[in-house]
């Protein structure tokens, strides 16, 4: 299907330019599409140029033309959790807590570091198959695991930000003594931080996990936030995103206001904050999240999936809350970034259809810019990776526009929002041909075609 470019030799490291057609956010705002652009990256994997082809005809003689495929920025998968990819697809329409005990905890419970040796080498490539270049992910609660998960990223060269899920009460895990098990997901946890945050100049980084309210005390709560305000990591949890859920929490923590004030309480909140889901909030969680400037990770397959609901997303971004996309795999069945794009503008449709609130309608740019800078903004990685610009590291995806053809032959979109258009509402598993991250070719895009 891709032609005579299957025979292209792609670079695995850098330095090297690519030409192709060029479709990117910019963080200035706005978008950059070029049809015949160049990509430079430098042998430090950073991107010295990327812009029209006709102005720099000094690079194009050993450019590698990729043309017709289109180089975009990889994409920002906020929110998944790794252990749980081999049950991805089952349990649709189940009611949140239900499928944990039925799909989930009994996966976790089994993610020892020899399943993790299994499952987590093709989990990052299945990441990058999808262009999907930096995530933040949820690892299961044993430690070593982790050290499987971290040492495959750092194999594989994808970006990521892993935890070790906390959980000292409702836990899977009960091998475990009661009494001890604060302490010790608190000193696996801070062992976890030292090892790998920051790794690689920061292509990996750590992220306490406390899974969430339901399954940690306010002990928990707020020594895991203590944890990462002190050694810098992040700080992830889930928030309002079934009203089970919700009411449980309320009882739980009966002196709170509602789930938001749980993780206030908790110093939770903030900028190196990321809670997955928020699909409920009122509006004074809502203006809470925003004032504290923490970050929110939109799951609309998985809210779909788990019929927890749909999130009134222009009203959050009115609102100014800061956020970016995520799978939720397993919540969500599917790992592509693109294919979230669909549903979360399906269910903005549906919104306006039931005649709900929607707030700003956003469009395939605004969606593609969620998923691309949005998502790096939220980690505040935004000088870094999300969008193809001089000076960001080479997080670069190379998109063959032939899968996006209704009919082959006919002519490629020469609109930028007709492109992404097609890129979300015709999105497919192999559309995605290569990924780099800081110029290093990743394994995975390809691989089933
Ligand atoms: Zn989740």
């Amino acid at each position: 299907m891709s032609g005579s470019l299957s025979r292209v030799e792609l670079p695995t490291t850098p330095p090297f330019v690519l030409r192709g057609r060029m479709l990117t956010p910019l963080g200035e705002g706005g978008t950059r599409h070029e049809a015949d652009a160049l990509v430079e990256v430098d042998a430090a994997g950073s991107i010295t140029y990327a812009g029209p082809a006709a102005e720099r005809p000094d690079l194009a003689d050993g450019a590698i033309d990729l043309r017709p495929w289109v180089l975009m920025p990889g994409m920002v998968d906020l929110h998944a959790h790794l252990p749980q990819l081999p049950n991805a697809g089952l349990g649709a329409g189940m009611d949140l807590l239900a499928w944990l005990e039925r799909y989930i905890f009994p996966l976790e419970l089994a993610f020892d570091a020899p399943v993790a040796k299994r499952v987590a080498p093709a989990a990052w490539r299945a990441f990058a198959a999808a262009g999907t270049t930096t995530a933040l992910v949820y690892g299961a609660v044993y430690e070593a695991s982790l050290d499987v998960m971290f040492r495959a990223a750092e194999k594989h060269g994808i970006r990521a930000i892993v935890g070790k899920v906390m959980m000292d009460r409702n836990t899977y895990d009960v091998t475990i003594d009661p009494s001890t098990i604060l302490d010790r997901s608190l000193a696996e946890s801070a062992r976890l931080i030292e090892r790998w945050h920051g790794f690689d100049d920061g292509r990996l980084q750590y992220a306490v996990t406390p899974r969430f309210a339901i399954s940690c005390t306010a002990e928990l709560l707020r020594e895991s936030a203590a944890l990462a305000a002190s050694t810098g990591a992040y700080w992830q949890t889930h928030v309002s995103e079934d009203v089970g859920e919700i009411a449980e929490v309320a009882r739980l923590f009966p002196e709170t206001i509602d789930y938001v004030d749980v993780y206030d309480r908790a110093g939770g909140l903030g900028e190196r904050t990321v809670l997955a889901h928020a699909v409920h909030l009122s509006d004074r969680e809502l203006d809470r999240l925003v004032e504290s400037r923490t970050r929110v990770a939109h799951c609309p397959i998985s809210n779909l999936f788990l019929a927890s609901g749909v999130m009134p997303l222009g009203r959050y971004l009115d609102a100014g809350l800061s956020l970016g996309l995520g799978s939720d795999v397993a919540g969500g069945p599917d790992l592509s970034i693109f294919s979230v794009m669909r549903v979360g503008f399906y269910g903005q449709n549906a919104r306006r259809v039931a005649g709900l609130e929607t707030g700003r309608v956003l469009s395939p740019l605004e969606w593609l810019r969620l998923g691309s800078l949005g998502g790096a903004s939220a980690l505040g990685l935004d000088d870094v990776t999300g969008s193809l610009e001089a000076g960001k590291e080479a997080d670069v995806i190379a998109i063959d526009p032939s899968y996006l053809a209704p009919i082959q032959g006919t002519p490629a979109d020469d609109d930028p929002e007709d492109l992404a258009s097609r890129l979300i509402f015709r999105a497919h598993p192999d559309m995605v041909r290569a990924a780099w991250v800081r110029g290093r070719r990743l394994e995975g895009p390809g691989s089933r075609s």
